[in-house]
């Protein structure tokens, strides 16, 4: 049996939305890494008796670990210490070393904002140093500590992990909460799962349920496999955990996937398309290019994500209006005329201005009807053309009829794209 933990994020700005939750995804990736089965996120706002509730709900249902985000700022309204305090029935107490840790903290700020109200600053952080008797203290990563606040008996009921609410405070004070001894000890026993994920492209989702049931049928233990699926940006991700004696199982259904899908499955290792084209680009010591009308320079900003992607994108042009597709991508303007903007000649015209004008190896022309408006009958909205050209080879030139709203089709325009260069490349 695996250790099971819930996740209380709290903050009103969170739960309203205004800020979206990135600590809840985040710790659950971290636990699912430790072996620890994650049952609930919870959001509450910043009132205690909500908090308190759902710390309640968790125990309640056996969790062994709670982590909380947010709410351990000096003012009034942070109280998540208070409050898991008063919920392991630990009294609230003030760590004079603490104390005196945060005031070094607070130093440099007070000399940079003269005017501070120094009164409110040592409330604050004589606020912030009073935590629950009996607690596990982590380090300041900015003023706020972390708090490890175990049940009053042991085996009593769950150990509360306090963290603070700004990722980049929580993050590192996540690493240092696994090295405690509060923590391990509530985690012994964790089995560690192994993880492993698909990637098709160009397949429903009810293909794969479809594939489940041939797996079952084959007499494929899939009770020993927790498998999801989800669409992710055009594509297919199945995500496979399982203990490691099952092994066996996952390989043989993944074989099963495999066989089913040969033409769709472009990832066994969980590599994404966007590093497989990074990967290939570096190996043949090639360069990219992008000449990008509907997309608006949306594949040149994904191809340019990852650090380091000098190496192999030579750069893009955004060519939306006709006269610029023209000017600077090239295109001829009597294919325009001739064929349409929307078009496989123009997006080939698109491909081969952004090689030879950008001096690439690999050109790729992006040209279709992102909507609402523009459409036509023969040109509705949602078509896109992608080309792909590279020296002395065919162009791969493509057309999609792509579903959704206009962000929808240009984002996955990119997808189609991206899937394209890696075909071109010669990766299946
Ligand atoms: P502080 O000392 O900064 O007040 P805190 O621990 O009290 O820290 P909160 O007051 O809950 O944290 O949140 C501070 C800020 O951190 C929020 O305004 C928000 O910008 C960010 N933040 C908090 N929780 C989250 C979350 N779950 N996801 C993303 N950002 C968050
Ligand atoms: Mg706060």
């Amino acid at each position: 049996m695996s250790a099971r933990a819930g996740i209380v994020v709290t903050g009103t700005e969170v739960l309203t939305g205004r800020v979206s939750d990135r600590n809840g995804p985040w710790l659950a990736e971290r636990l699912r890494e430790l072996g620890v089965d994650i049952a609930y996120t919870t959001i509450v706002g910043d009132r205690p008796e909500d908090m308190h509730a759902a710390l309640r709900f968790m125990a309640d249902r056996g969790m062994d670990v709670i982590l909380t985000s947010g709410g351990l700022g000096p003012t009034a309204d942070d109280l998540t210490a208070e409050v898991v305090g008063r919920f392991q029935a630990r009294p609230m107490e003030l760590d004079e070393a603490l104390e005196r840790r945060i005031a070094e903290i607070l130093r440099p700020l007070a000399k940079r904002w003269p005017n501070l109200d120094m009164d409110a600053m040592r409330a604050g952080n004589r606020k912030q140093a009073t935590i629950p008797l009996g607690s596990t203290v982590l380090a300041p990563v900015g003023t706020a500590p972390g708090l490890i606040v175990p049940p009053l008996e042991p085996g009593g009921g769950p150990t509360v992990v306090v963290l603070p609410g700004p990722p980049r405070e929580l993050q590192p004070m996540w690493g240092a909460a696994v090295q405690t001894d509060a923590l391990r000890s509530a985690l012994v026993g964790a089995t560690v799962y192994e993880q492993r994920t698909l990637r098709l492209f160009g397949i429903p989702e009810s293909e794969i349920a479809e594939t489940l049931r041939v797996a079952e049928r084959a007499g494929i233990e899939l009770g020993k496999l927790e498998i999801t699926t989800c669409l992710k940006r055009g594509e297919v991700e199945v995500v496979t955990r399982y203990e490691p004696a099952a092994r066996e199982v996952y390989e043989a259904f993944a074989r099963v996937v495999g066989g089913r899908h040969a033409d769709t499955l472009f990832s066994e290792d969980g590599s994404t398309v966007d590093e497989q084209v990074a990967a290939s680009l570096r190996k043949a010591g090639w360069k990219i290019a992008t000449a990008e009308s509907c997309t608006g320079g949306l594949l040149a900003c994904r191809l340019t994500e990852p650090a380091g992607a000098s190496d192999y994108v030579n750069g893009g042009i955004v060519a939306y209006d006709n006269e610029v597709k023209i000017s600077q991508a090239g295109v001829a303007r009597e294919l325009i005329e001739r064929h349409g903007a929307v078009s496989a000649e123009v997006a080939e015209a698109l491909a081969e201005g952004a090689r030879l004008r950008l001096g690439a190896d690999v050109g790729v022309g992006i040209t279709g009807v992102a909507g609402p408006g523009g459409g036509s009958e023969d040109k509705p909205v949602g078509l896109v053309w992608l080309s792909v050209g590279i020296a002395g080879r065919d162009p791969l030139t493509h057309s999609v009829n792509l579903p959704g709203a206009r962000a929808d089709v240009r984002d996955r325009a990119t997808t189609v794209a991206m899937h394209l260069v890696r075909r071109a490349l010669g990766e299946r």
